[in-house]
């Protein structure tokens, strides 16, 4: 979609806002009025109007005498699985009706302490547990770019936020796809970080050992400065890296050095749709053109990806949702007349059914008995699928793939089909099953004129190699 802003990433508003060519608040009032005029693509769940307006004309007054941070500015949305405090949080459940979290998520903070503005809360799938973003109990959210298609899910009102040009930046999650899938529905960036690198502190926890809190940009340069903002340690997350954040933003050129990037032959099966497959192939002609080696390469465990991840997610999930229980959180259901009542009732009417069904599922393979044939096996081959990523980096620096075997898919098409949904997340699962990062960047449109997104992986911590190349490949690649 084209926007209508006089810059085209934050450098550029940051001196149209030093100039004095560009007034802050007027800039949100855009961003409120296209909100409004958008409602029906129902993306956000919550606007902050009047705050953020507020904050508009102070952190113009702070870039004026140069004591702004590095996020100055920048108009950002925030998926609503992320606390803010005082500001009601839904994930998108009827669960959590009326609950306002008394904290501030650590990503969100820290994009708040580099002089963000907070825009609003966006719509996504409940508990982020979807690829189609139809799950919500708030209704659908609709693909900007054909309204009778889904934006694709979790975080699909972010993606849409981003690409009907509603923010600068938004906030997703990724457990098995879902910054890059609906990145890649709605032809706009999205980045999965490593597991690990963003505290999930104030996160709604899916499936801790998969959750990750990443952006969604129009532009490598925004993606890359909210990566370096939101990454590093935290001590309220045990499970956060204490591994050094480079300056992503820093040094992005618009060349790259000769890469070697391997295909995974595993992920070109019949399942890709053909036009996809072309735009892949025009893609390869073009890295090969410029320098870089693009080579076969096998990752022979990814048939068993969704599998293992359905298994591993829902056991996590059925542990994590635990919590929702009526007695503590939101939503309690009227008519128990016990305790036991209680509980139930409140998680039968309060949950919808993809989070029931999962709920199911992850305590079913959590159960004794059956624990080992499920749950433990699950656990060795995502280790074996873990394996095929190290061998894989051990030749290659990038592996480049599909992100997504279609494109958006219409409202309704896949509801009724729980398996057919999952097989929608074939390419993206096993970034998570490995903990590495991935990126989904636009690579034109099919025929349709409907985005297609290719997706690069690196190893554990390489997101400065894959923020660089992307840059190149954004910059150069005429789609
Ligand atoms: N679509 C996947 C699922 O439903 C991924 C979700 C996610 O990444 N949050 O589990």
């Amino acid at each position: 979609m084209t926007s209508l802003l006089p810059y085209s990433n934050h450098q550029q508003k940051l001196s149209l806002v030093k100039s004095g060519t560009l007034s802050l608040k007027d800039n949100v009032r855009y961003f409120l009025d296209r909100i409004t005029k958008e409602r029906e693509l129902n993306c956000y769940l919550s606007t902050f109007d009047e705050e953020a307006l507020e904050r508009a004309s102070s952190i113009q007054k702070k870039i004026i005498e140069g004591k702004a941070g590095k996020a100055a500015g920048m108009v950002i949305a925030v998926k609503d699985v992320l606390s803010i405090q005082g500001k009601e949080m839904t994930a998108s459940s009827k669960i959590l009706k009326g609950f306002v979290p008394l904290y501030t998520a650590t990503a969100i903070q820290r994009l708040i302490d580099e002089d963000a503005i907070i825009i609003g809360k966006t719509n996504c799938d409940e508990f982020a547990m979807g690829s189609s973003n139809e799950n919500s109990a708030f209704g659908p959210v609709l693909n900007p770019i054909d309204k009778t298609r889904v934006p694709g899910g979790s975080s699909g009102g972010s993606a849409v936020a981003v690409a009907a040009g509603l923010c600068d930046v938004a906030i997703g999650t990724d457990t098995g796809g879902s910054i890059r899938q609906p990145a890649a529905f709605c032809g706009v960036i999205g980045l999965k970080p490593t597991y690990s690198r963003v505290s999930r502190y104030g996160l709604s926890a899916f499936a801790s050992s998969f959750d990750t809190i990443g952006p969604f940009a129009s532009n490598v340069y925004d993606a890359a400065l909210v990566m370096e903002i939101i990454s590093g340690h935290d001590s309220s997350d045990a499970t956060s890296s204490t591994a050094d954040v480079p300056e992503f933003s820093a040094n992005l050129s618009t060349q790259h050095s000769p890469l070697k990037i391997g295909i995974p032959k595993e992920y070109f099966n019949e399942a890709l749709n053909s036009e996809i497959r072309n735009k892949v192939s025009e893609l390869v002609t073009f890295l090969k053109r410029n320098g870089h080696t693009v080579v076969d390469i096998e990752l022979p465990m990814t048939e068993y990806a969704i599998s293992v991840y359905y298994v591993l997610t829902t056991a996590e999930a059925s542990s994590n949702l635990a919590r929702y229980d009526g007695a503590r959180y939101g939503f309690r259901s009227e008519s128990a007349s016990s305790l036991t009542d209680m509980y139930i009732n409140s998680r039968s009417e309060g949950f919808g059914d993809e989070v029931k069904r999962r709920i199911v599922l992850g305590t079913y393979v959590l159960s004794s008995g059956y624990y080992d044939a499920y749950y433990t096996k699950a656990q060795k081959i995502r280790r074996l699928i873990k394996n095929d990523f190290e061998n894989a980096f051990a030749k290659v620096d990038l592996v480049m793939t599909p992100t997504t075997p279609t494109t958006a898919f219409r409202l309704g098409e896949k509801s009724s089909n729980p398996l057919e949904m999952y097989l929608s997340d074939i390419y993206t699962t096993g970034a998570n099953l490995a903990g590495i990062p991935g990126i989904s960047l636009p690579l034109g449109t099919d025929s349709a004129d409907l985005p297609v997104g290719i997706q690069f992986l690196a190893d554990q911590f390489c997101e400065e190699n894959l923020l660089k190349f992307s840059n190149f490949v954004v910059q150069n690649f005429n789609q």
